[in-house]
């Protein structure tokens, strides 16, 4: 059986319902990438979180939620004096804003031990990190991570790598740009988003951020561009280019390139060729944008 193993930060979600009340809900960005695998593979494959959660109770509700999805959940480290992070969104004349309480997060230690991550990443064929996964991490726990996903990349395993750049959680841009150039040489496949690529590293267009990512050695390039043309390069179908079908209703775009990573890549591991690939990538996020939440059903 296939098994991808989706690997990061989740966090409590509290969406505003109205008369001050909130909605719990779980959501970060490989997790939602991991959920919406799930429902792409069904039972032909495994789709494991691996991550680090508290032993407390909002911590055994996350798992709980995970597992009820289907996302398996065996390979999470429990971390004793930790919780997890958590944020509230609020909508002042309909605009969104987001509080994060994540400082203490046990995820933040989820690379702290080698040893944990070779038994984790064991047997796994594909693995998917972010830069949000990277972010989050020490210096020295971000090396770690970085070692152990290149050796199984060279025992064979796939790696895909979205760059996902949140410059509020790197201590400065300098580091978050170099962070993400060496994260981007561990994988095989690179799932960024254009206007990220173009605002961090200066790209003129999305071909721009293919050609700089190719540099790296990865095999497999998809740069996702919100109603754009999306340019993608592969290293046996060389460019390819994909312009999705317009949204008129869109309502959230929260989870657009988390979700198109999974119709992507489950398409991939179906043996789809690129064009068929993004165009299920580009299904599933326009699904997504019209419904609001991460996690739409
Ligand atoms: P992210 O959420 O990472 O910023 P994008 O905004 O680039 O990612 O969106 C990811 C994908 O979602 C796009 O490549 C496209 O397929 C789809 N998408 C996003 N916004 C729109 C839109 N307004 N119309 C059609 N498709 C969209």
């Amino acid at each position: 059986m296939t098994t991808v193993l989706c690997i990061g930060e989740c966090m409590i979600e509290l969406a505003p319902v109205g008369d001050g009340l909130f909605r719990r809900g779980f959501a970060g960005d490989t997790f939602n990438t991991a959920w919406y695998l799930r429902r792409e593979l069904g039972d032909g494959a495994q789709v494991g979180y691996f991550t680090g959660v508290g032993t407390d109770t909002a911590s055994d509700e996350m798992l709980d939620f995970m597992s009820c999805s289907g996302v398996d959940v065996s390979r999470v480290r429990r971390i004793e004096d930790r919780t997890v992070g958590l944020y509230m969104i609020t909508l002042t004349n309909g605009e969104r804003s987001f509080s994060y309480w994540r400082g203490q997060s046990a995820a933040k230690r989820l690379a702290e031990d080698a040893e944990v991550l070779r038994a984790a990443f064991e047997g796994v064929d594909l693995l998917l990190f972010s830069g949000i996964t990277l972010a989050i991490l020490s210096e020295e726990d971000r090396a770690r991570l970085l070692a152990e996903l290149s050796a199984a990349r060279q025992r064979g395993q796939k790696v895909a790598f979205d760059p996902n750049m949140r410059p509020r959680l790197w201590p400065g841009a300098d580091t978050m740009r170099a962070a993400i150039m060496e994260a981007a040489a561990v994988a095989d496949i690179i799932l960024p988003s254009f206007d990220e690529e173009s605002l961090t590293f200066g790209d003129a267009d999305p071909e721009a951020t293919v050609a700089r990512y190719r540099e790296r050695g990865a095999g497999t390039v998809i740069v996702k561009n919100g109603a754009g043309t999306v340019a993608a390069w592969d290293a046996d179908e060389g460019l390819v280019r994909y312009t999705p079908a317009p949204v008129e209703d869109v309502r959230d775009t929260t989870a657009a390139g988390d979700s198109f990573n999974a119709g992507f890549l489950a398409a991939r591991l179906k043996g789809a060729a690129m064009g068929e690939a993004i165009a299920a990538g580009a299904q599933r996020a326009a699904y997504v944008i019209r419904h609001s939440g991460a996690l739409a059903e």
